[in-house]
């Protein structure tokens, strides 16, 4: 897989590019990840990408021109292309899958105020949020997108490892423990002490699901309408939340 990262800033990505798990999928060529410095494709001598918004107010807009040209240098019309904004559809682990499955992504990072809406109108990217507040430009959620997908490429890390976290089957991931047994008067629960795997299984899942309920009650209801999450999780729900209505949880 590729992505192609259109930045003012590349050198924001050098230490994202040395995380362990990157470098690792980088090396045994997973993934390559192409860092595109949008000044390259300026005409001026200032090299500047930014000029002031039409109808005034604070701040500036990165141009058209140089953002058209670093796209238009990598062919981009026709592939993903994805632009991180606040405006965005809110990204999730879904859209993490989806991703994973294409060739090719290009990413736009914006900065100061955004990008000219000419950009948008012209190589349609998918606006994508990475959540409800304001970061001062895209690198942080390009390096975000880059990171939920490049771990679900086949190989980058143990396939168990994904089938059992958060969100893979709807819910949020049971809480865990290492040694030691006991940790400043807290136990481990004496049911992962057991060696007991269908018990043990069993109480994972009790536990994700109270944690679900408390609190993302928007992926229980969710999972409830999705016929592709499996009976059994969707039977002890509802039994968990009957259990709720008259003990409460503990
Ligand atoms: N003027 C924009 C607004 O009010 O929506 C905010 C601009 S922000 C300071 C600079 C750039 O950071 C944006 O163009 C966008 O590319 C990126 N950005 C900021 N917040 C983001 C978020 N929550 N998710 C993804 N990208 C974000």
């Amino acid at each position: 897989m590729i992505f192609q990262i259109i930045t003012l800033f590349p050198d924001f990505f050098k230490g994202f590019l040395e995380n362990t798990i990157i470098s690792r999928a980088l090396s045994s060529n997973k993934v390559r990840i192409n860092l595109i410095d949008c000044r390259n494709f300026t005409k001026d001598k200032y090299r500047s990408c930014d000029d002031y918004t039409y109808g005034g107010g604070a701040g500036m807009i990165i141009k058209p021109e140089p953002l058209a040209l670093a796209l238009d240098s990598i062919q981009a019309k026709g592939k993903k292309i994805v632009y991180p904004t606040p405006l965005g559809v809110v990204y999730n682990q879904k859209m993490a899958y989806e991703y994973a499955e294409i060739k090719e992504i290009v990413i736009i990072c914006g900065r100061y105020e955004g990008i000219d809406q000419r950009i948008i109108d012209l190589y349609k990217p998918d606006e994508v949020s990475i959540g409800d507040y304001i970061l001062s430009g895209s690198e942080p959620a390009a390096s975000v997108i880059m990171d939920s997908v490049i771990r679900l490429l086949p190989g980058v890390i143990k396939g168990e490892s994904l089938k059992e976290e958060s969100f893979s089957n709807g819910l949020l991931e049971y809480p865990q423990y290492t040694r030691p047994e006991i940790f400043r008067g807290e136990k481990v629960p004496n049911v992962l002490l057991s060696g007991h795997h269908e018990n043990i299984k069993k109480w994972r899942l009790k536990k994700s699901i109270e944690k679900t309920i408390m609190r993302r009650p928007d992926l229980i209801e969710s999972i409830m309408a999705d016929s592709n999450i499996s009976s059994e999780i969707r039977k002890t729900i509802k039994k968990i939340m009957e259990e709720e209505l008259t003990d409460g949880f503990n």
